[in-house]
């Protein structure tokens, strides 16, 4: 029987690789955790398609126009600096600071603004958005391993 992954023709182990299970040669089984010998015969376990990449830690940024944001909103309520700030609980000179754009408030103030205001501060950077060629991933995935394959 082939192997799943690259199609050669040796004993099957049966192994996990990325949370998939394939029957795959002892070469491609190292690059998952080996569960045991292939069964033999036909009751193949059924290769599922590689699942999508796990999706990233989502990361929060700030909204760029944050300071017009808090400010207009805040205006629109007709409430003070000086509100806003005993609201959340901060200095008036640190809702000044924000207001102004000098300060980017942290996600928790940020979230504790959109709440007490209605607003949208935080969005999740897109997955394109990351600094490219900054790769965080250190194993292999299994695209690779199918591109290393066929290369
Ligand atoms: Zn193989």
């Amino acid at each position: 029987m082939p192997c799943d992954m690259c199609g050669a023709e040796s004993e099957l182990l049966l192994a996990e690789i990325e949370g998939v299970r394939m029957q795959v040669c002892a070469t491609c089984a190292r690059f998952g955790k080996v569960l045991g010998k292939a069964p033999a015969g036909p009751s193949r376990v059924p290769v599922r398609p590689a699942r999508p990449e796990p999706p990233e830690e989502p990361e929060w940024t700030i909204v760029a126009d944050y300071a017009q944001r808090i400010r207009d909103r805040r205006e629109s309520l007709g409430m003070k600096q000086e509100d806003l700030a005993k609201k959340l609980a901060e200095k008036e000179s640190l809702v000044h600071k924000i207001e102004v754009g000098a300060f980017s408030p942290g996600l928790e103030l940020a979230r504790k603004i959109e709440k007490l205001l209605g607003i949208t501060l935080l969005e999740k950077a897109a997955p394109g958005d990351a600094p490219s060629g900054v790769e965080k991933r250190g194993a292999l995935t299994l695209g690779d391993i199918a591109r290393l394959r066929k290369a």
